[in-house]
């Protein structure tokens, strides 16, 4: 696995694309939806920065992000490496318990099946989403896991926090790996 630098820019090599998206940077005073969704977005540019799918998420307990993380699926070479797994677990690492009651996942694009059945196990209260995706989204896209009336715990859920935003780095990330990469792009998780 490459290392990163203070910058989070991978040393290793440049990124076939470089991420034209800057990070943004809200008022800590005013922790809304935008507020928590705009630091999934972040996340997001970080995986688009070591070549992942652009896929972030973080998670809210308290008032508090308890979980940062990016889609890592290529580096650790492992199919579980979704944003949304590797918060749940740093999650669950912060509070000590596996259920995770009371807390908010904020994640750019619609959680995939793996994702949305991981939310419900985790007991989450809410699952805010940006972008819906119609190919693999499991929580009202394709599918609805949440919507099982044997499972008994159900999530609220709200839809297209940032949705643009996080839309258009998705886009673009394809659209350019579509041109640089002379190999055959992974297009599970794009949305067009
Ligand atoms: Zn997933």
């Amino acid at each position: 696995m490459a290392k990163a630098n203070e910058s989070g820019q991978n040393t290793a090599a440049r990124p076939l694309t470089d991420c034209p998206f800057p990070k943004r940077y809200p008022s800590q005073l005013i922790r809304d939806d935008v507020f928590f969704m705009t630091l999934a977005y972040n996340q997001a540019i970080d995986a688009w920065r070591r070549d992942e799918v652009p896929v972030g998420a973080v998670i809210e307990y308290g008032g508090d992000v308890i979980a940062a993380a990016h889609n890592q699926v290529e580096s650790v070479g492992d199919p579980t490496a979704h944003a949304e797994m590797i918060a749940l677990t740093q999650a669950s690492n912060a509070l000590g318990d596996w259920r995770l009651n009371g807390a908010t996942l904020f994640v750019t694009k619609e959680p995939c099946p793996m994702c949305s059945g991981a939310a419900l196990m985790a007991r989450l209260a809410r699952v805010v989403y940006a972008v819906p995706d119609a190919k693999m989204g499991c929580l009202g896209g394709v599918a609805d896991l949440n919507g099982i009336a044997s499972i008994n715990h159900h999530l609220t859920i709200t839809r297209g926090v940032l949705e643009e935003d996080c839309l258009e780095l998705l886009q673009l990330f394809f659209r350019e790996r579509r041109k640089t990469s002379t190999s055959a792009v992974d297009e599970s998780q794009s949305i067009d």
